[in-house]
């Protein structure tokens, strides 16, 4: 589904560089479920984005279900990130004046799928994250962990093949990153790739592989069966 190459990504500030992804190499298949970690600064949400195609790499390869995204044209770009991508970051990111179902529906609308569609097929998310009876509600009258459900059920209402999740439990207390990360897992189960960037231990153990960045590498990438088993060594 993702495979990347030989990826660096550098800032320039001022007259110094900031090389911070190195040289990385990994594969995702379909169905993974994958943490990435690292300590602050290590590059995460610098690799998740170019995933994503919000930032291009400096140099390398990266292929998007069989697809090398260097010879996209712009266009062609957004267009494939809307069709295979999907996002969920840790401020949740939704729009204050719109209720659950609008801010659900939003991607649906810039894919001008037609109003009465739009709205059941937002509904429809809505309902497979427990968030039906808050259909009508804004944001600010929604807990975290519902703000968070109603952006996991707007990056899933355009049917992505792959969510990128940067630190989705970042903002919530432990009990309702759980049961996020619960969701995520069940989403995973039905089909979706799902790459989730946290700091926490214990939330990446609920993914199916660890993967480990520092000094702008991969140093350490483990199935959960693998990581379990050292633990009890
Ligand atoms: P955190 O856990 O704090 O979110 P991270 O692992 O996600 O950290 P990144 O946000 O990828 O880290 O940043 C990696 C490094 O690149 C940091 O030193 C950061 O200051 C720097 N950086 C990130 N974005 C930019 C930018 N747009 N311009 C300049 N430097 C940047
Ligand atoms: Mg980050």
């Amino acid at each position: 589904m993702i495979e990347i190459k030989d990826l660096h990504k550098s800032y320039k500030m001022g007259s110094n560089v900031l090389h911070v992804l190195k040289g990385i190499n990994f594969k995702v298949e379909e169905g993974e479920l994958v943490a990435i970690m690292g300590s602050s600064g290590s590059g995460k949400s610098t690799l998740l984005n170019i995933l994503g195609m919000l930032d291009g790499a400096d140099s390398g390869e990266y292929t998007l279900d069989g697809v090398p995204i260097k010879n996209l044209s712009e266009t062609k770009a957004a267009q494939y990130r809307n069709k295979f991508l999907g996002f969920i970051f840790q401020s949740f990111n939704l729009i204050n004046y719109k209720s659950a179902l609008e801010n659900v529906a939003l991607p649906l609308y810039y894919q001008k799928v037609p109003r009465k569609e739009r709205q059941e097929k937002a509904m429809k998310y809505l309902e497979r994250v427990g968030l039906k009876p808050w259909a009508d509600h804004l944001p600010s009258e929604l807990s975290g962990g519902q703000k968070q459900r109603v952006a996991i059920a707007r990056a899933m209402a355009a049917e992505p093949k792959v969510l990128l999740a940067d630190e989705p439990t970042g903002a919530l207390d432990s009990t309702t990153s759980y049961e996020v990360m619960d969701l995520i897992q069940k989403i995973n189960d039905d089909g979706n790739t799902i790459l989730v960037v946290t700091h926490e231990e214990d939330i990446a153990h609920m993914c199916k592989r660890i993967v480990h960045l520092k000094d702008g590498v991969i140093v350490e990438d483990k199935k959960i069966e693998q990581v379990r088993a050292e633990q009890y060594v």
